[in-house]
């Protein structure tokens, strides 16, 4: 898994609204619309679900892998998910340009 993927906003921000639970090391059990999914940050894909399998633009990144990579404090992930927090607030008139 790379972290070059491109993380699409509303999808992140779905992420970071996912019921998450850690069940080991880099292992998660994310909740999802139909059922919970396993995810595992040390596999590729890290999720089976339908959006990680369907959709190549994704490279893997659902909305429950990245909930995980949220969790683990991912690096990319975590400057993607400030980036948006930021934007939306200079949107909405509570940050200074
Ligand atoms: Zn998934």
């Amino acid at each position: 898994m790379t972290t070059q993927s491109v993380i699409e906003p509303g999808r992140l921000m779905r992420a970071a609204q996912l019921g998450i639970r850690h069940v080991g090391a880099r292992r998660y059990v994310v909740a999802g619309s139909d059922a919970p999914w396993m995810v595992d940050l040390d596999v590729d894909p890290p999720c089976y679900c339908p959006d990680a399998e369907y959709r190549p633009q994704y490279q893997g990144k659902c909305k429950h892998t990245l909930a995980a990579l949220l969790q683990e404090h991912d690096p990319p992930t975590l400057w993607a998910y400030a980036t948006i927090l930021e934007s939306r607030a200079r949107y909405a008139g509570e940050v200074a340009a």
